[in-house]
């Protein structure tokens, strides 16, 4: 593993591999059990729901982030989460995050769940939302109950230190010092140090003596107190005036988000859900008006031959999108049920890359004569990559959802141009061409192109770029299932008819330029197909997208051009991210380009807990590859 990965894609995870003694199941992994013989219920309950005062924490707090070393089969999860359902206020929220290396398996966890009926509903949710067992972090979001668990699987060792948040409460439950070392060295609780505050607790079954010492340099108080089940004791520890102070509870502001296509409803639905009050404003009269409204739209990774930090970060913003829009569509309408198929450019090994990166076998396998391409009678000797999870999606359809869903919760303005912002002592005044004003403790730019027309964001480099995707009528075979990209794609639609996306056009094309650039594409994309079949272009679809330099978006604070470049105390080295000023209170969520409906939900995920200041779904450099500072810094740096 190179440490610059910010996820580890050359080890696949392996799963828990257990054997079960009556009720007990042990792990052969660590040649250890999982929890006591007696009352596994109550063990748990003492040792770390009790043990961390977790009724007193929910009944005053806002918000609560607890975590915990050794995920196993959920029990403190479960246990924590049927607390919260019984003691938090309304409208308070959750923060779950747990480290596992080995995850159990659905079977096991079943098998252990039918032996604790009360939690049989909790349990059944929890296996209905586990994410795909693949590396890295994985937001799994209980909305009835307001509980977002980010689950991360892999060796803590190495997410730990990327983790961006504050821990209220910790749950030591790795395997015992002498069979699991690795969780119990100095580097795991230096790390547990610097995410903890004054006002942490923390508690574990262990009391050995690397235990013992670990805390005390992590900057807590401990106790030892008399233990249930199988230990004569354990432990509970409180934070000292070593750590952090406890960061304040965000103050939910009134907030304006400027836009209303895919990006800025999803970011109004995060919002909403944290309790801030959002008005979205459009000039359109409608949503799905700008980009969003695409007829169709392919959802997948970009895999780089070296699986770089880019390529890395898709991977996390594509398995969001899988459980994200399969939530979305309703009933047994999946959007994201058959399998897409990439081919193969020149240059590209797909072998190399399954061999170089086993853990994406899960996501994506090779495939030769696909079985789309066996179905439209086309011969390929060449190795394409299949994603069986999909897909693609149909866009305007879903925007109109989020908007149904969201229409009495957020307030909507649409047929408003905002053509100024003005920083108004700690507000934004935001000014519409229709010559009204509306002030905001709080402002989101999610205009995707019209980020060029503010004072604030004209220097950040974004490129409007025109495309159009074709509704095609007649394939040489009309039973096509599957998604093919690469170049562009051709995607199933309604009965019998097709789409064939999309343009890339730096230089805007006419209609018939554009078809004709198409239709090039599909030769590419099918080179043995009988090309003498005319393809009746039913309608066409053409829009424009924001495009970065990078290809990345631009996801976070909005950087102060200004005082960076003009004012004295502005033109001293800026070396990082973080010594850039930026504009209090506005943020930019645009320049989506091609991929936003990979991209969209996680990175609305990111950017609502950062304005949340609550726990980062996204590892910190993952974070910084979107950061909007980044041109700025660029730039300053080449001075
Ligand atoms: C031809 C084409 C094909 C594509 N194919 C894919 C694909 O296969 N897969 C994929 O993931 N992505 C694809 N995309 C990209 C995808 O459509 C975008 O990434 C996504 O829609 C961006 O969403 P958005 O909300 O940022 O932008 P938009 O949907 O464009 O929304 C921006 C909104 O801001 C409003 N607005 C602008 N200026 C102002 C202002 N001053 N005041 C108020 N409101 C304003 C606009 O009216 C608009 O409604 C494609 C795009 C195009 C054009």
């Amino acid at each position: 593993m190179s440490n610059q990965d910010a996820i580890d894609w050359r080890t696949p995870i392996q799963p828990a591999e257990i054997t079960w003694y009556g009720d007990i199941p042990i792990s052969r992994q660590f040649d250890e059990g999982y929890f006591s013989d007696t009352d596994p219920i109550l063990e748990a309950s003492v040792t770390y729901i009790q043990a961390n005062r977790l009724g007193e924490r929910f009944r005053s707090n806002q918000q609560v982030t607890i975590a915990e070393l050794g995920f196993g089969f959920g029990l403190n999860f479960l246990l924590t989460a049927q607390l919260w359902q019984r003691t938090a206020p309304e409208r308070s929220w959750l923060d779950y995050i747990a480290f596992e290396l080995h995850p159990v398996t659905i079977i096991d966890l079943q098998k252990a769940y039918s032996h604790w009926p009360q939690l049989s509903v909790l349990g059944e949710e929890l296996l209905a939302s586990l994410p795909l067992p693949v590396p890295g972090y994985h937001l799994v979001s209980f909305e009835a109950l307001r509980i977002r668990c980010l689950l991360v699987y892999g060796d803590a060792r190495h997410y730990l230190p990327q983790l961006q948040a504050q821990i209220d409460c910790w749950f030591l439950d790795a395997f015992s010092p002498k069979r699991n070392f690795e969780l119990w060295q100095p580097e795991i609780f230096s790390q547990i140090s610097r995410l903890s505050h004054r006002h942490s607790t923390l508690s574990t079954y262990s009391v050995a003596r690397t235990v013992k010492d670990g805390i005390t340099a992590a900057g807590f108080h401990y106790r030892l107190l008399s233990a249930t089940g199988r230990k004569r004791q354990r432990l509970v520890a409180d934070g000292t005036e070593a750590l952090a102070p406890k960061r304040k509870d965000s103050v939910k502001q009134s907030t304006a988000i400027i836009g209303s296509g895919v990006a800025g409803l999803c970011l109004a639905r995060e919002l909403q859900f944290r309790g801030y009050e959002v008005t979205l404003f459009d000039t359109a009269k409608t949503v799905g008006s700008g980009a969003s409204g695409a007829p169709v739209a392919v959802v997948r990774p970009w895999l780089s031959k070296d699986l770089n930090l880019d390529a890395q970060w898709s991977l996390l913003c594509y398995l969001t999108a899988l459980k994200y829009w399969s939530r979305s569509s309703r009933g047994s309408d999946r959007l994201l049920g058959q399998p897409l198929i990439l081919r193969k450019k020149e240059g590209q090994d797909f072998r190399e890359l399954l061999h170089n990166f086993p853990a994406l076998r899960y996501l994506a396998s090779l495939v030769r004569e696909a079985i789309t391409t066996q179905q439209m009678n086309l011969k390929t000797d060449q190795e394409d990559l299949c994603f069986p999870f999909g897909g693609w999606i149909h866009p305007r359809r879903l925007a109109h959802e989020l908007f149904t869903e969201l229409e009495e919760k957020c307030t909507f303005h649409f047929d408003h141009q905002l053509t100024q912002l003005i920083a108004v002592d700690s507000h934004w005044a935001c000014q519409f061409k229709q010559k009204n004003e509306r002030i905001f403790d709080q402002v989101i730019i999610a205009n995707a192109t019209g980020i060029s027309q503010l004072k604030q964001t004209v220097q950040i480099p974004v490129q409007s770029i025109a495309g159009q995707i074709n509704q095609i009528s007649a394939l040489p075979k009309e039973n096509l299932q599957n998604g093919i990209c690469q170049p562009g794609f051709l995607l199933p639609g309604n009965t019998n008819s097709w789409h064939l996306g999309a343009t890339f056009e730096p230089d805007t094309l006419s209609v018939s330029q554009a078809t004709e650039q198409l239709n090039t594409q599909f030769r590419k994309l099918f080179p043995d197909c009988d090309h003498s079949v005319i393809f009746e272009m039913q309608s066409y679809w053409r829009n424009a997208r924001a495009c970065t330099l990078d290809h990345l978006p631009l996801v976070g604070a909005a950087p102060n051009y200004y005082e960076n470049t003009n004012i004295s105390s502005g033109r001293g080295t800026k070396s990082t991210l973080a010594d850039l000023t930026v504009h209090p209170n506005l943020y930019l969520f645009s320049g989506f380009g091609s991929r936003g409906f990979t991209t969209i939900p996680a990175s609305a995920n990111f950017l609502a807990s950062l304005i949340d200041h609550t726990v980062s779904p996204w590892p910190k450099r993952l974070s910084e590859r979107v950061n909007p500072g980044r041109f700025l810094l660029r730039q300053q740096q080449k001075r």
